[in-house]
């Protein structure tokens, strides 16, 4: 065993899964701060003598991913390169007496809702004065902003609520405190992120109160961008588009996932909604706010799936035109409703079915983006990436969207300013264009 001088009190966070985890450690990092512990983030020093892993458990290939890293970090620790593991997050969550029994080299596995304890292990005080503080992982000019945690929705293929519980929404004025302080620190756009961003309030305020609680964000100062993920189509409240058209830095833009295309399978998914409401839903949202964006999330090969209803998806895919889209391969998550169904769909099929759509969709986002060619847009420059300054417009969110690229031969701007950019060249998910004032 090779023994090495770890840090004393350093901490490296590993994170895995969606942006509501990163917001998690995020929260987790600033705690352990304040307890005067030297806190990194995916630090590749290997010189952290405690690691401590947020895993995802929300399918297959995240799961893989989350025991993988897992176990890297177990023989790191048998290798005396790690001398504390502690796993928490999703997976933990879900799977706490398996993993417990299949890799004892980790000190110990905490829930979703366990910092409180986490941090006891690590002989730290929560310090309930630090609520909503975060040690930000993202680039500081943006930053993941979650308004509620959990979700009380039936749909049938998730295990969300297993690891995340019901909905609960964070009060406003908690919010608000939140976003001042991010934007006092830099912060210009905000990603609003929840399992269900549009049951915002039905709990605490026993209304849908989206609509107020960006009315709320949209006034504080500095906040230049205010971005909206993870809506839910069925009650979607529609005054959230009446503050989107009537606020700026309300981005145009709206993730909703809506998983099939085909009523059949929607009803099978427990989605509380038919193709044709689904159809009028986006019609109204682009009526109410011309030229938003729409970012959709798809599932194939859900059980029961018929080549029929796969290519009513496909067709109801090449028609609605959205303007960002990705697809998953359905996944047989144990405890959830679908599990009971019989899984028949074959992988190679759920594959062939998502890659269909994601070519099919390639081509739209292509033709959509040459509609782009000529017109100037508002970007955010989020990195310098080989010869070019990359950026996105109100219209791409980090990470899954396109993003905007100016050549550094030709112009400089400042990581974390907004210029103005006019667009010469577009493919499929890349804008190539030139400054202008
Ligand atoms: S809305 Fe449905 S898919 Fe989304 S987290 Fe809730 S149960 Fe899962």
């Amino acid at each position: 065993m090779k023994t090495r001088t770890l840090k004393k009190n350093k901490v490296n966070v590993v994170t895995l899964g969606c942006s509501k985890n990163l917001f998690d450690s995020e929260i987790m990092m600033a705690q352990l701060k304040a307890n005067k512990f030297e806190v990194q983030h995916e630090s590749m020093d290997d010189d952290a003598e405690i690691v401590i892993i947020n895993t995802c458990g929300f399918i297959d290939n995240a799961k893989q991913e989350s025991i993988d890293t897992i176990i890297r970090y177990a023989e790191a620790k048998q290798d005396g390169i790690v001398d504390k593991l502690y796993v928490t997050g999703c997976l933990s969550e879900r799977y706490k007496e398996e993993l417990e029994a299949e890799i004892p080299e980790v000190d110990s596995f905490f829930g979703t809702r366990d910092l409180p304890r986490l941090l006891k292990t690590l002989k730290a005080d929560y310090k309930h004065e630090l609520i909503g503080e975060r040690l930000l992982t993202t680039p500081s000019h943006f930053a993941y902003f979650k308004i509620a945690e959990g979700c009380d929705r039936p749909c049938s293929f998730c295990a969300i609520p297993l690891m995340r519980g019901k909905h609960v929404s964070t009060p406003i004025e908690e919010l608000v405190k939140q976003a001042e302080g991010l934007a006092r620190k830099g912060v210009k756009e905000l990603m609003l992120i929840a399992q269900d961003l549009t049951y915002y309030g039905l709990d605490i305020y026993k209304k849908r109160a989206l609509a107020d609680l960006l009315r709320k964000l949209s006034d504080v100062e500095g906040i230049e961008w205010i971005r909206l993920h993870y809506a839910y189509p069925s009650g979607f409240p529609l005054d959230v588009l009446e503050v989107m058209k009537e606020r700026d830095n309300i981005c145009n833009y709206l993730d909703i996932p809506l998983q099939h295309g085909s009523t059949k399978v929607l009803k099978d998914m427990r989605r509380g909604i038919t193709r044709e409401k689904t159809e009028k839903l986006i019609e109204n949202i682009r009526k109410a706010v011309p030229g938003i964006a729409i970012r959709t999330t798809l599932i194939a090969g859900y059980p029961g799936e018929t080549e029929e209803d796969f290519q009513e998806m496909y067709d109801w895919v090449e028609q609605s035109k959205f303007d960002r889209l990705g697809i998953f391969t359905y996944s047989h998550e144990e405890n959830t409703h679908a599990y009971s169904a019989e899984d028949d769909v074959p992988d190679a099929v759920k594959k062939e079915r998502a890659d269909k759509i994601m070519e099919l969709q390639s081509g739209i986002s292509y033709d959509l983006n040459q509609q782009k060619v000529g017109k100037t847009f508002k970007v955010l420059f989020d990195r310098v990436e080989g010869d070019y300054f990359i950026g996105r417009t109100e219209f791409d969110s980090p990470e899954v969207d396109n993003e905007v690229l100016i050549k550094k031969e030709n112009a400089y701007v400042r990581i974390g300013d907004f210029a103005k950019v006019k667009i010469s060249k577009a493919d499929h998910y890349d804008l190539y264009g030139e400054l202008v004032d």
